[in-house]
Protein backbone atom coordinates (compact mmCIF):
# COMPACT_ATOMS: atom_id res chain seq x y z
CA UNK A 1 0.00 0.00 0.00
CA UNK A 2 1.10 3.31 -0.96
CA UNK A 3 0.60 6.29 2.09
CA UNK A 4 -2.09 8.48 0.62
CA UNK A 5 -3.26 10.59 3.18
CA UNK A 6 -1.25 13.55 5.71
CA UNK A 7 -1.23 10.81 8.54
CA UNK A 8 -0.52 7.68 6.29
CA UNK A 9 2.68 9.84 4.83
CA UNK A 10 3.81 10.47 8.43
CA UNK A 11 2.89 6.93 9.83
CA UNK A 12 5.54 6.12 7.22
CA UNK A 13 7.81 8.37 7.89
CA UNK A 14 7.77 7.36 11.36
CA UNK A 15 8.30 4.07 9.94
CA UNK A 16 11.51 4.77 7.97
CA UNK A 17 13.15 6.77 11.10
CA UNK A 18 12.81 3.56 13.32
CA UNK A 19 14.14 1.79 10.60
CA UNK A 20 17.22 4.08 10.08
CA UNK A 21 18.37 3.29 13.58
CA UNK A 22 17.98 -0.75 13.15
CA UNK A 23 20.15 0.22 10.23
CA UNK A 24 22.48 2.84 10.47
CA UNK A 25 24.65 2.04 7.37
CA UNK A 26 21.37 2.29 4.93
CA UNK A 27 20.25 6.09 7.39
CA UNK A 28 21.17 8.01 4.22
CA UNK A 29 18.49 6.93 1.87
CA UNK A 30 16.58 5.72 4.59
CA UNK A 31 16.14 9.43 6.31
CA UNK A 32 15.74 10.87 2.74
CA UNK A 33 12.58 9.17 2.13
CA UNK A 34 11.26 9.78 5.23
CA UNK A 35 12.10 13.72 4.39
CA UNK A 36 10.01 13.43 1.52
CA UNK A 37 7.25 11.94 3.10
CA UNK A 38 6.77 14.39 5.53
CA UNK A 39 7.25 17.34 3.14
CA UNK A 40 3.80 15.40 1.45
CA UNK A 41 2.38 15.43 4.77
CA UNK A 42 3.00 19.21 4.81
CA UNK A 43 4.79 18.36 8.07
CA UNK A 44 7.72 20.86 6.58
CA UNK A 45 9.69 21.83 9.99
CA UNK A 46 10.33 18.06 10.40
CA UNK A 47 11.71 17.50 7.10
CA UNK A 48 13.69 20.43 7.17
CA UNK A 49 15.01 18.66 10.89
CA UNK A 50 15.86 15.09 8.72
CA UNK A 51 17.70 17.20 6.08
CA UNK A 52 19.78 19.44 8.78
CA UNK A 53 20.70 15.34 10.35
CA UNK A 54 21.85 14.59 7.36
CA UNK A 55 24.13 17.52 6.18
CA UNK A 56 25.71 17.42 9.95
CA UNK A 57 27.13 13.97 8.65
CA UNK A 58 29.20 13.25 5.71
CA UNK A 59 26.20 12.18 3.12
CA UNK A 60 27.02 11.10 -0.18
CA UNK A 61 24.47 13.22 -1.52
CA UNK A 62 25.23 16.62 -0.25
CA UNK A 63 24.30 18.97 -3.12
CA UNK A 64 21.04 16.82 -3.65
CA UNK A 65 20.20 17.02 -0.06
CA UNK A 66 21.00 21.00 0.25
CA UNK A 67 19.21 21.44 -2.89
CA UNK A 68 15.83 19.26 -1.37
CA UNK A 69 16.54 21.41 1.98
CA UNK A 70 16.33 25.01 0.24
CA UNK A 71 13.12 23.62 -2.00
CA UNK A 72 11.35 22.49 1.26
CA UNK A 73 12.27 25.77 3.01
CA UNK A 74 11.40 28.11 0.42
CA UNK A 75 7.81 26.41 0.72
CA UNK A 76 7.15 27.00 4.22
CA UNK A 77 8.70 30.71 4.17
CA UNK A 78 12.47 30.72 4.78
CA UNK A 79 13.33 32.61 1.56
CA UNK A 80 16.76 33.73 2.86
CA UNK A 81 17.63 30.50 3.59
CA UNK A 82 16.55 28.82 0.53
CA UNK A 83 18.43 31.48 -1.32
CA UNK A 84 21.52 31.06 0.26
CA UNK A 85 21.57 27.21 -0.12
CA UNK A 86 20.84 27.64 -3.88
CA UNK A 87 23.75 30.24 -4.47
CA UNK A 88 25.87 27.82 -2.68
CA UNK A 89 24.84 24.72 -4.82
CA UNK A 90 25.93 27.26 -7.47
CA UNK A 91 28.89 28.23 -6.34
CA UNK A 92 29.44 24.56 -5.97
CA UNK A 93 28.24 23.47 -9.62
CA UNK A 94 27.94 20.04 -8.82
CA UNK A 95 28.41 17.02 -11.30
CA UNK A 96 24.86 15.76 -10.15
CA UNK A 97 22.34 16.88 -12.34
CA UNK A 98 19.54 16.21 -9.24
CA UNK A 99 20.37 19.22 -7.26
CA UNK A 100 20.37 21.67 -10.10
CA UNK A 101 16.96 20.46 -11.38
CA UNK A 102 15.50 20.86 -7.88
CA UNK A 103 16.91 23.84 -7.44
CA UNK A 104 16.18 25.49 -10.94
CA UNK A 105 12.07 24.33 -10.25
CA UNK A 106 12.15 25.62 -6.63
CA UNK A 107 13.14 28.99 -8.61
CA UNK A 108 10.43 28.72 -10.95
CA UNK A 109 7.83 27.69 -8.47
CA UNK A 110 8.71 31.15 -6.84
CA UNK A 111 7.94 32.59 -10.39
CA UNK A 112 12.05 33.97 -10.71
CA UNK A 113 12.09 32.50 -14.45
CA UNK A 114 15.04 34.61 -15.05
CA UNK A 115 17.48 33.33 -12.29
CA UNK A 116 15.70 29.37 -12.92
CA UNK A 117 16.34 29.51 -16.43
CA UNK A 118 20.16 30.36 -15.83
CA UNK A 119 20.24 27.64 -13.54
CA UNK A 120 19.33 25.34 -16.00
CA UNK A 121 21.54 26.96 -18.37
CA UNK A 122 24.49 26.84 -16.05
CA UNK A 123 23.72 23.07 -15.25
CA UNK A 124 23.27 22.41 -19.16
CA UNK A 125 26.52 24.00 -19.94
CA UNK A 126 28.29 21.74 -16.97
CA UNK A 127 26.43 18.66 -17.90
CA UNK A 128 25.27 17.83 -21.49
CA UNK A 129 28.10 17.36 -23.60
CA UNK A 130 28.30 17.15 -27.29
CA UNK A 131 30.01 14.07 -27.62
CA UNK A 132 28.31 11.84 -24.76
CA UNK A 133 24.83 10.79 -24.80
CA UNK A 134 22.41 12.18 -22.98
CA UNK A 135 20.86 10.41 -19.77
CA UNK A 136 17.08 10.53 -18.64
CA UNK A 137 18.79 13.10 -15.92
CA UNK A 138 20.29 15.10 -18.39
CA UNK A 139 17.42 15.11 -20.42
CA UNK A 140 15.23 16.41 -17.56
CA UNK A 141 17.73 19.37 -17.44
CA UNK A 142 16.89 20.23 -21.16
CA UNK A 143 13.32 19.67 -20.81
CA UNK A 144 12.95 22.20 -17.74
CA UNK A 145 15.04 24.58 -19.60
CA UNK A 146 12.67 24.61 -22.60
CA UNK A 147 9.76 24.91 -20.24
CA UNK A 148 11.02 28.18 -18.82
CA UNK A 149 12.03 29.34 -21.18
CA UNK A 150 8.45 29.49 -23.41
CA UNK A 151 7.43 31.41 -20.23
CA UNK A 152 9.75 33.89 -21.08
CA UNK A 153 8.88 33.66 -24.36
CA UNK A 154 12.87 33.59 -25.92
CA UNK A 155 12.93 31.58 -29.13
CA UNK A 156 14.19 28.23 -29.35
CA UNK A 157 18.18 27.51 -29.38
CA UNK A 158 20.14 24.22 -30.03
CA UNK A 159 19.38 23.34 -26.64
CA UNK A 160 15.43 23.77 -26.94
CA UNK A 161 15.55 21.48 -30.15
CA UNK A 162 17.13 18.76 -28.61
CA UNK A 163 14.65 18.19 -25.71
CA UNK A 164 11.84 18.68 -28.28
CA UNK A 165 13.10 15.52 -30.16
CA UNK A 166 13.91 13.69 -26.87
CA UNK A 167 10.12 14.33 -25.65
CA UNK A 168 7.94 11.28 -25.77
CA UNK A 169 4.42 11.74 -24.84
CA UNK A 170 0.96 11.80 -26.30
CA UNK A 171 1.63 15.43 -25.98
CA UNK A 172 3.96 17.79 -28.03
CA UNK A 173 6.57 19.67 -25.64
CA UNK A 174 5.83 23.10 -27.41
CA UNK A 175 2.20 22.20 -26.96
CA UNK A 176 3.05 21.08 -23.22
CA UNK A 177 4.94 24.33 -22.37
CA UNK A 178 3.21 26.78 -24.07
CA UNK A 179 1.40 29.10 -21.53
CA UNK A 180 -1.25 30.96 -24.08
CA UNK A 181 -2.03 27.48 -25.16
CA UNK A 182 -5.31 28.44 -24.62
CA UNK A 183 -5.83 31.43 -25.97
CA UNK A 184 -4.20 30.60 -29.25
CA UNK A 185 -6.59 28.28 -29.32
CA UNK A 186 -9.15 31.20 -29.04
CA UNK A 187 -10.85 29.04 -26.38
CA UNK A 188 -12.22 31.08 -23.46
CA UNK A 189 -13.51 28.41 -21.53
CA UNK A 190 -12.73 28.70 -18.43
CA UNK A 191 -13.12 24.82 -17.37
CA UNK A 192 -10.62 24.38 -20.36
CA UNK A 193 -8.52 26.76 -19.05
CA UNK A 194 -8.51 25.07 -15.62
CA UNK A 195 -7.87 21.46 -17.17
CA UNK A 196 -4.51 22.90 -19.41
CA UNK A 197 -3.33 24.41 -16.27
CA UNK A 198 -4.09 21.00 -14.00
CA UNK A 199 -2.24 19.48 -16.85
CA UNK A 200 1.19 21.59 -16.70
CA UNK A 201 0.92 21.21 -12.56
CA UNK A 202 0.55 17.39 -13.25
CA UNK A 203 3.78 17.44 -15.60
CA UNK A 204 5.82 19.53 -12.76
CA UNK A 205 4.23 17.47 -10.35
CA UNK A 206 5.32 14.41 -11.82
CA UNK A 207 8.94 15.12 -12.20
CA UNK A 208 9.10 17.20 -8.64
CA UNK A 209 7.68 13.73 -6.86
CA UNK A 210 10.28 11.62 -8.69
CA UNK A 211 12.99 13.75 -8.17
CA UNK A 212 11.89 13.88 -4.00
CA UNK A 213 11.86 10.50 -3.85
CA UNK A 214 14.92 9.00 -6.30
CA UNK A 215 13.55 5.72 -4.62
CA UNK A 216 12.40 2.73 -6.64
CA UNK A 217 8.88 1.46 -6.38
CA UNK A 218 10.27 -1.97 -5.60
CA UNK A 219 8.70 -5.69 -6.04
CA UNK A 220 9.43 -8.85 -3.96
CA UNK A 221 10.88 -11.40 -5.54
CA UNK A 222 11.76 -14.57 -3.89
CA UNK A 223 14.02 -17.31 -5.07
CA UNK A 224 13.14 -20.54 -5.55
CA UNK A 225 14.34 -22.10 -2.43
CA UNK A 226 14.13 -18.95 -0.03
CA UNK A 227 9.74 -19.65 -1.43
CA UNK A 228 9.65 -23.23 -0.55
CA UNK A 229 11.56 -22.36 3.11
CA UNK A 230 8.96 -19.32 3.34
CA UNK A 231 5.97 -21.36 2.89
CA UNK A 232 6.76 -24.58 4.57
CA UNK A 233 7.24 -21.91 7.21
CA UNK A 234 4.43 -20.25 7.13
CA UNK A 235 1.18 -21.78 5.24
CA UNK A 236 -0.60 -18.78 5.46
CA UNK A 237 1.59 -17.13 2.78
CA UNK A 238 0.93 -19.65 0.23
CA UNK A 239 -2.42 -16.99 -0.93
CA UNK A 240 0.34 -14.64 -1.85
CA UNK A 241 2.06 -17.48 -3.89
CA UNK A 242 0.49 -20.38 -5.31
CA UNK A 243 3.57 -21.46 -7.31
CA UNK A 244 7.37 -20.56 -7.91
CA UNK A 245 6.62 -19.51 -11.60
CA UNK A 246 3.42 -17.66 -10.94
CA UNK A 247 5.33 -15.42 -8.33
CA UNK A 248 7.89 -14.94 -10.99
CA UNK A 249 5.22 -13.92 -13.81
CA UNK A 250 3.07 -11.41 -11.19
CA UNK A 251 6.06 -9.69 -10.73
CA UNK A 252 6.80 -8.93 -14.30
CA UNK A 253 3.25 -8.44 -14.83
CA UNK A 254 3.09 -6.00 -12.02
CA UNK A 255 6.05 -3.95 -12.69
CA UNK A 256 4.87 -3.38 -16.47
CA UNK A 257 1.46 -2.05 -15.62
CA UNK A 258 3.52 0.64 -13.17
CA UNK A 259 5.94 1.34 -15.81
CA UNK A 260 2.33 1.61 -18.29
CA UNK A 261 1.02 3.67 -15.53
CA UNK A 262 4.03 6.22 -15.52
CA UNK A 263 5.44 5.09 -12.56
CA UNK A 264 9.18 5.87 -12.88
CA UNK A 265 12.16 4.24 -10.98
CA UNK A 266 11.03 0.90 -10.59
CA UNK A 267 12.72 -2.21 -8.99
CA UNK A 268 13.17 -5.43 -7.74
CA UNK A 269 14.03 -6.00 -3.90
CA UNK A 270 15.20 -10.29 -3.42
CA UNK A 271 13.52 -11.63 0.12
CA UNK A 272 15.14 -13.90 1.88
CA UNK A 273 13.96 -15.66 5.10
CA UNK A 274 15.73 -14.77 8.14
CA UNK A 275 15.70 -11.35 6.99
CA UNK A 276 12.23 -11.41 6.84
CA UNK A 277 11.88 -13.17 10.08
CA UNK A 278 13.96 -10.25 11.28
CA UNK A 279 12.24 -7.57 9.67
CA UNK A 280 8.67 -9.17 11.39
CA UNK A 281 10.26 -9.09 14.96
CA UNK A 282 11.66 -5.55 14.70
CA UNK A 283 7.69 -4.66 13.57
CA UNK A 284 6.23 -6.77 16.19
CA UNK A 285 4.16 -8.41 13.70
CA UNK A 286 3.89 -12.37 12.90
CA UNK A 287 5.79 -13.19 9.24
CA UNK A 288 2.96 -15.52 8.37
CA UNK A 289 0.51 -11.99 8.08
CA UNK A 290 0.68 -11.35 4.14
CA UNK A 291 0.29 -7.41 4.69
CA UNK A 292 3.80 -7.58 6.18
CA UNK A 293 5.42 -8.41 2.42
CA UNK A 294 4.49 -5.13 1.00
CA UNK A 295 6.34 -3.12 3.94
CA UNK A 296 9.15 -5.62 3.92
CA UNK A 297 9.56 -5.42 0.19
CA UNK A 298 9.45 -0.97 0.86
CA UNK A 299 11.81 -1.18 3.78
CA UNK A 300 14.26 -3.49 1.63
CA UNK A 301 13.95 -0.58 -1.09
CA UNK A 302 14.17 2.43 1.27
CA UNK A 303 17.82 0.69 2.41
CA UNK A 304 18.50 0.85 -0.97
CA UNK A 305 18.54 -2.58 -2.03
CA UNK A 306 16.83 -2.79 -4.73
CA UNK A 307 17.92 -3.70 -8.45
CA UNK A 308 16.50 -1.44 -11.57
CA UNK A 309 13.79 -2.71 -13.54
CA UNK A 310 13.92 -3.28 -16.39
CA UNK A 311 17.26 -4.77 -17.59
CA UNK A 312 18.71 -4.66 -21.01
CA UNK A 313 17.01 -7.39 -23.66
CA UNK A 314 20.80 -8.91 -23.43
CA UNK A 315 21.48 -8.79 -19.93
CA UNK A 316 20.64 -11.66 -17.25
CA UNK A 317 16.89 -12.06 -16.52
CA UNK A 318 16.20 -10.15 -12.74
CA UNK A 319 14.49 -14.14 -11.83
CA UNK A 320 18.93 -15.60 -11.98
CA UNK A 321 17.46 -18.49 -14.76
CA UNK A 322 20.59 -17.36 -16.04
CA UNK A 323 18.76 -16.27 -19.05
CA UNK A 324 18.82 -13.20 -20.80
CA UNK A 325 16.37 -10.95 -19.88
CA UNK A 326 14.77 -10.81 -23.54
CA UNK A 327 14.59 -14.39 -23.87
CA UNK A 328 13.16 -14.86 -20.66
CA UNK A 329 10.63 -12.60 -18.38
CA UNK A 330 11.18 -9.68 -20.69
CA UNK A 331 9.80 -11.64 -23.91
ZN1 LIG B 1 10.23 23.23 -28.30
ZN1 LIG C 1 13.39 -14.51 -16.09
Amino acid sequence: MRPDTPAEHIAEAERLIRTAHRYPEDQEPLLLQAAAHLELADARDRASALYDQLLAGAPANLHLIKALQAANLWEYGHEAEARALISGIRDAAPTDPAPWEVIAEALEAHDELDASHEAFTQAATLLVADDAPLTPATTALLTGRHRVRRLLGLPHDDWDMVADTRHTGPIPLDELHDPKRIWALGSNDPAELRAEIARLRAELGDRRAALSRPFPVALLHWPAAELAELLTAYPTLATEYPSHDSHLAQIEASLRALAASGTTNLGIVTGNVPSYEAFAASERTSPASPSLLAEYATTLAARGKATPWPPTPTSPCWCTSGKPYGSCHGQ
